[in-house]
């Protein structure tokens, strides 16, 4: 459910019509819904009350400091896989102690910022990393709590660039390694094994993955307890899918009651790091038409949001659907929408039915809350978009379109 809603023919976010922000904050322009955040938060953090848990919202969805504000308000901890992430967890108020750091390639310098900010653990994805984390931490005068991201080889039936818990993947340890790195764990001086963790993939449409993964962390488990180890927190990653085009992704609330099932009588906190299903459908990106262009074989509408903008569609071929701002009943045409960029690469849609568009009219990708400005570019020397926050009849910039002086700010 969001609240991106038509009225009489015109789309509005919340309480206000997306071409008067298209008109007074110009395009490409994303529009997020305070009231569609705050529901999806609630719904997705409600549907665990029956367990002990930290919903960590996985920042790498929409890193807004507006938006991480307002779910940090909300009580949320925070998934962040940089140091850049940890300074924006921090500036938006979220306590350490329910921040995790997940990411399979720590610099020396994240994890003493980490460790000095004092986090609640950090996901070690290899022994290396854990032996780096230990020497930092021996430096600093500190104790690293850490988990393990336990790789379960388990086929998410995701799209391949965002499928991460198969052994093919570069993430986490396989169960061998992983039971090494326990017992490694415990023989060092500077680490303190609190967590297990794991994180298959991302937009899942069905809960079966997840429960198989979590058959085999908890196998897992016994194991660890054999081995005298006791584990305190349990991070199940995020990965919960949503809706863009016709698929089903199952309800958080039915998410929650199949995890809670199994985990109700576990004496550990469970984590959960969700992104695309709190942020994913409270986003749209507006743009506008520049030009309609028919060649003998096809019909081009030429918009100028762009790859770099959201460049879902060009590296997973993903869908989002696109409709007008302002609805005319004109008749559906097989267009492609592209923008301008010079790739062929550099479209939102491929052979799309949509109502015959005119110059200066507005369309929306909807959608586009998660992994859409955060994934955006400057290529083509193209000023990323600004980020708008309705919240009812209320709008905030919660970042700035970038000027051109931006764009060379940091150049010689
Ligand atoms: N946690 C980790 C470790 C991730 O890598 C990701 C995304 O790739 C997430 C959480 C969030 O996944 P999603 O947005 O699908 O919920």
């Amino acid at each position: 459910m969001h609240h991106f809603e038509f009225r009489d023919g015109t789309l509005f976010a919340e309480e206000i019509a997306v071409n008067e922000l298209a008109d007074t904050y110009g395009t490409p322009l994303y529009v997020y819904s305070a009231a569609t955040f705050k529901r999806h938060f609630e719904a997705f953090d409600s549907a665990f009350d029956g367990l002990e848990h930290m919903t960590c919202y996985s920042v790498k969805a929409n890193s807004n400091l507006s938006v991480l504000k307002l779910l940090a308000s909300m009580g949320a901890g925070m998934d962040i896989v940089s140091g850049g992430e940890l300074y924006r967890a921090l500036k938006a108020g979220v306590s350490p102690e329910k921040i995790v750091y997940s990411g399979v390639g720590k610099s020396a310098n994240e994890i003493r910022e980490a460790l000095a900010a004092d986090i609640l653990m950090f996901n070690v994805e290899s022994l290396a990393e854990l032996e780096k984390i230990n020497d930092i931490a021996e430096q600093e005068g500190k104790v690293a709590r850490v988990s393990f991201r336990i790789n379960p080889d388990v086929d998410p039936k995701t799209h391949p660039y965002i499928s991460t818990g198969m052994k093919k993947n570069k993430f986490g340890l396989d169960m061998e390694h992983s039971l090494k790195a326990y017992s490694r764990a415990v023989e060092l001086p500077a680490i303190e094994p609190i967590g297990m963790d794991c994180h298959i993939g991302s937009q899942l449409t069905s809960i079966e993955p997840f429960l198989e993964a979590l058959d085999k962390l908890l196998n897992f488990n016994e194991k660890l307890k054999g081995m005298g180890i006791e584990i305190k927190y349990l991070d199940l990653g995020g990965g919960l899918g949503i809706t863009y085009d016709e698929e089903e992704p199952p309800h958080p609330k039915a998410f929650g009651e199949a995890l809670t099932e199994k985990l109700k009588d576990l004496p550990m906190t469970v984590i959960l790091e969700p992104g695309r299903v709190i942020a994913g459908n409270a986003g749209i990106m507006v743009t506008e038409v520049l030009y309609t262009k028919e060649t003998p074989s096809k019909s081009f509408v030429i918009v100028d949001g762009a790859m770099n903008d959201l460049v879902r569609p060009s590296l997973y071929d993903s869908f989002h659907r696109i409709g007008e701002a302002e609805q005319h009943g004109r008749d559906e045409r097989d267009v492609d929408v592209v923008g301008p960029i010079c790739e062929s690469g550099d479209f939102l849609a491929r052979d799309r039915q949509l109502p015959w568009v005119h110059q200066g009219e507005r369309l929306v990708c909807y959608s586009a809350g998660a992994y859409g400005f955060t994934m955006s570019s400057n290529y083509n020397s193209r000023r990323r978009a600004c980020e708008l926050i309705v919240d009812g009849d209320k709008v905030t910039v919660a970042r700035k379109r970038e000027s051109y002086e931006d764009l060379i700010a940091n150049e010689l």
